[in-house]
């Protein structure tokens, strides 16, 4: 322990610097809210502020360092502890208190005042001084330590050292030997800070920046060794961060941000308390390192820095309130000072002197007081005197030192105030000592662990960054899947169309095959048409030769006809000679060939005729047959209908009638049961009749005679109404009957109009059949006539012709005849006459016989004719008969038909007629029901 030195209470000093409205501030008109009193009160709203200073907003740098930084310069130098806070909101003025412009000698804070004074007044020190001064610069942010001299160190921890003093561990300390040196490490220390952070104004309101002097001097000739530590300190904006946060800090960091804070104003707030019983430096990494500088061995300097604006008024009282809670707090300050051997056993000497003396005067006292308690009058010359009291102490000294040897030393022991033995107090040292180690090692471990779990963190990072990376990976892989598979898919469709389109080809190729084969096909037969329509041409031509030539032939042939006429007329006119008469009869001979051939023409087609008129008789017949039988089936099958509908109509009437039945059966039975009800009323009402005749029986004899008589009209009542019943069941089984009469008669009437409907039907169509038939065979007759007209007209013309032929026979034998005549009376040439007479004769036969023979076939066709003739006209007169038994059918058929219509309507008529009064008195019974209630109250024997 070297801080043993000059112990002396004193408090923390508190300045209060208040800076000018800023451009901002003013240009909105904000209105300057403090009023200075003095130059240690400051008066907000009428409050007044009381600090150990209060700078005024026109203070300028040289003026408050001067006033406040340059004394704790000295302290520090002549080995104690120092701190300057700087503690307010945001651009209250902190960061330009401490700092200000580092290389503007006007605007330069306090920070580089101090650098600048220590190195002068190092200079204006004496030559047997040897000074080490080691800078170090750090920041906290969210509870983390992070060294600005080295940006690897993160997260530093605060260690204590074996003065239970705290202090960073392992951040970095600079040894600088001159201010530019000490500049230079603020530099960079800032520029560490600007580097690592995005938002600098946001991250220095929200963290504390610590610069830490460390001055340690020795004095080469007394070996005596001072060591002087200042702490400037920045503190982060004393207003809260709100529970919004400012941006991109989530509520975790909101709390971190303000913890260190609120616990250094915790710590403030026990100091200020008064009770050092418990201070909580332990709960932000910041008041443990400040530990000593609150409350501890420390000349600490608090800068209360304020906004003067209207608008920062709260923020502005509560640090005023801040600065007055801190100024309460008490430190111990003492010398940090290391004597050297000599200095230390001199000052042992001393303190050894001092210590005997004082118990000399101790006892000396003690019996003096007992003697006066006593009630013994002291004399003077026994009383205390200080100087006696040395005298004696010198004396005594001699003394003790000859016995000393073995007397313990009392003095060491009694050091702390507690009584320990020498054993006891090693023992305590090492386990003390063993303590300290093992909180040492716990913090390098904590710090291993910090490193490791940044490092750590890092990495989970980086994983996360691969794990990312890896869904993206796998992300785009499933992608790249698909696409392939896509792909695959694609190929394989592509794969197909090609094969179809090989396919295709294949088809094409063979189509095309085909159709070269099909177009050499079309060739050929187009050729082969050609030479066909070549050919066609070439008949069509010969045909038409053929044609002209048979014109050429037939009109040769007509010429040729028309000269042999000419010949036979030129004949005619040569009658006399031999050669016409051979001519004539070569021509005859021609004549008579082409009129047998003609003749047998004839003759085939009328046999061919005949035949066919024939067969058409037998068909004709045949199908009369069919069509009669056909008739007689049909007439039969609707028989059959007819009977079948009528049945089922039948069926239909007698369920219906059933049904009544039944119901008429209920209604009865209902009827039934009413009445057994009321004759049992009725029973009971002669009952009581009785009982009541019974009673009056001796009274009133003749009562009996009454009652008999009221008996026997109630039993001829009940007859009555029986045989009325009985009377009213009879009518409905005969109206029952009626209708269901009327229903089977309705439905006959209906059938038997649908059967004369069908009738009709059939008959129409046969009418019309007949017509049809009649129409064909008038025309048939027509043609008859027309062609035995045309007969006629052969006929005429053959006789026409023959006759023609006899005339031209007489005429050629009258000329004969005279040619012979005049060759007779001329020439008498016999032999010619002879000749021509033979010839004569010839052709005369040959007529007769051509004539006989024409006769002949004309006698045989007229006959045939003849014959033909009954029997067409038996036909005719057949048709006519059936057309007019027909038409006598249809009238009748048409007539019978209207005649049920209108039977059938009268009947309809008539039916209405009989179910209108049905209904009616249906109704009416209804409204004499029988089934009607009886209700109490009504007597039965009240209606007669
Ligand atoms: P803090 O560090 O508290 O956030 P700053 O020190 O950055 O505030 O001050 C904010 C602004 O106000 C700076 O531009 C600074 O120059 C100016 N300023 C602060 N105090 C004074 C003063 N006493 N005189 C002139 N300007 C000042
Ligand atoms: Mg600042």
């Amino acid at each position: 322990a070297a801080d043993m030195a000059d112990p002396g209470e004193c408090s923390i000093k508190v300045v209060c610097r208040f800076r000018p409205l800023n451009s901002a501030e003013v240009a909105r008109g904000d209105k300057y809210i403090p009023k200075f009193i003095g130059d240690d009160c400051v008066q907000i709203a009428g409050k007044p502020y009381h600090f150990d200073r209060v700078f005024q907003s026109n203070t300028t740098q040289v003026q408050f360092y001067n006033a406040v930084a340059l004394k704790i310069v000295k302290d520090v130098l002549e080995g104690y502890n120092g701190t300057i806070f700087a503690y307010g909101q945001t651009s209250s003025g902190k960061t330009h208190t401490m700092e200000g412009k580092l290389h503007d000698p006007e605007m330069m804070g306090i920070i580089p005042r101090i650098v600048q004074d220590i190195f002068n007044y190092i200079y204006s020190m004496d030559e047997n001084s040897e000074f080490h001064i080691k800078v170090s610069y750090f920041e906290i942010y969210l509870d983390k330590i992070r060294d600005l001299l080295d940006v690897t160190k993160t997260n530093l921890s605060v260690h204590e050292d074996k003065n239970r003093v705290p202090f960073v561990k392992g951040c970095t300390e600079r040894f600088v030997c001159s201010p530019d040196e000490v500049m230079d490490a603020i530099d960079e220390g800032k520029n560490n800070r600007h580097v690592a952070v995005t938002n600098m104004n946001e991250h220095s309101s929200r963290s504390h920046s610590i610069f830490l002097i460390n001055i340690k001097q020795e004095n080469t000739q007394t070996e005596q060794k001072l060591t002087g530590k200042l702490y400037l300190v920045d503190l982060a904006g004393s207003e809260k961060v709100g529970k919004t946060g400012a941006e991109g800090t989530v509520l975790d960091e909101a709390k971190m941000i303000n913890k260190s804070l609120s616990s250094l104003g915790n710590v403030i707030s026990a100091l200020a308390e008064g009770s050092k019983s418990y201070v909580p430096y332990r709960d932000s990494k910041m008041t443990r390192i400040l530990q000593d500088s609150l409350g501890g061995n420390c000349r600490t300097t608090m800068v209360i820095c304020c906004s003067p604006s209207a608008f920062n008024d709260a923020e502005t009282r509560s640090t005023l309130l801040f600065g007055q809670r801190a100024k309460t707090i008490k430190n111990t300050v003492s010398l940090n000072v290391e004597l050297t051997a000599e200095q230390w056993k001199k000052k042992w000497e001393k303190e050894k002197e001092k210590n005997k003396t004082l118990r000399t005067t101790i006892t000396w006292l003690e019996t003096e007081l007992n003697r006066w308690r006593k009630g013994e009058s002291v004399p003077v010359e026994e009383q205390f005197d200080k100087e006696k009291a040395k005298a004696e102490v010198v004396s005594l000294d001699a003394a003790l030192n000859n016995n000393d040897k073995a007397a313990p030393k009392p003095s060491l022991g009694s050091l702390p105030g507690v009584a320990l033995t020498g054993p006891e107090k090693e023992k305590y040292e090492a386990e003390m000592a063993k303590l300290y180690k093992e909180l040492d090692d716990k913090d390098d471990e904590i710090n291993q662990q910090s490193q490791e779990v940044e490092k750590l963190k890092q990495q989970l990072l980086d994983q996360e960054l691969l794990e990312s990376s890896r869904s993206d990976h796998n992300t785009l892989q499933t992608e790249l899947n698909r696409l392939l598979a896509e792909n695959e898919a694609s190929k394989e469709e592509v794969k197909e169309v090609l094969q179809a389109l090989e396919e295709l080809a294949v088809n094409y190729d063979q189509k095309s095959q085909e159709v070269e084969d099909k177009t050499k096909e079309f060739e050929a037969l187009s050729e082969e048409l050609n030479q066909k329509s070549s050919s066609l041409a070439s008949i069509d031509s010969e045909l038409q030769k053929l044609k002209e030539m048979t014109n050429h032939q037939k009109k040769r042939v007509t010429e040729m006809m028309s000269c042999l006429l000419k010949d036979l007329a030129e004949i005619g006119i040569a009658v006399g000679s031999n050669d016409m008469k051979k001519i004539q009869q070569e021509s005859s001979g021609l004549i008579d060939e082409e009129f047998t051939v003609a003749r047998l023409y004839i003759s085939k087609m009328k046999a061919e005729v005949k035949t066919m008129v024939k067969r058409s008789k037998q068909l004709e017949s045949s199908q009369a047959e069919r069509s009669q039988k056909l008739e007689e089936t049909e007439s039969d099958l609707t028989a059959c209908k007819l009977r079948v509908s009528q049945y089922e109509a039948k069926i239909k009437s007698l369920t219906d009638s059933l049904q009544n039945v039944e119901h008429k059966k209920r209604q009865l039975e209902e009827n039934v049961d009413l009445l057994n009800d009321e004759i049992v009323r009725i029973r009971a009402e002669e009952n009581a009749e009785k009982v009541n005749a019974m009673e009056k029986e001796n009274e009133i004899q003749s009562a009996n005679e009454v009652k008999e008589a009221v008996e026997k009209q109630i039993q001829s009542h009940r007859e009555a109404h029986q045989k009325q019943i009985s009377s009213l069941r009879d009518e409905l089984d005969s109206k029952e009957k009626l209708i269901t009469e009327l229903q089977d008669s309705n439905q006959e009437i209906v059938l038997e109009q649908e059967r004369l409907k069908v009738e009709h039907e059939k008959l129409k169509a046969a009418d019309q059949e007949k017509s049809r038939q009649l129409q064909e065979l008038t025309l048939l007759q027509d043609r008859r006539e027309q062609a035995r007209q045309d007969l006629k007209g052969l006929e005429e013309t053959v006789a026409r012709e023959l006759q023609t032929l006899h005339s031209l026979r007489r005429l050629f034998v009258q000329d004969l005849s005279r040619r012979v005549r005049k060759n007779g009376q001329d020439m008498d040439d016999s032999e010619t006459c002879a000749a021509q007479k033979q010839k004569i004769s010839f052709l005369e036969s040959n007529l007769e016989q051509l004539t006989k023979v024409h006769k002949q076939q004309l006698v045989r066709d007229n006959a045939s004719l003849r014959c033909e003739i009954p029997k067409m006209e038996k036909r005719l007169r057949a048709t006519a008969t059936r057309v007019q038994a027909l038409e006598a059918a249809l009238k009748e058929a048409k007539e019978s038909a209207a005649r049920e219509k209108k039977r059938y309507e009268e009947e309809m008529e008539r039916i209405k007629d009989t179910v209108k009064p049905k209904n009616m008195g249906r109704r009416a019974s209804a409204v004499i029901d029988p089934v009607k209630p009886i209700r109490p109250g009504q007597l039965p024997g009240a209606s007669p």
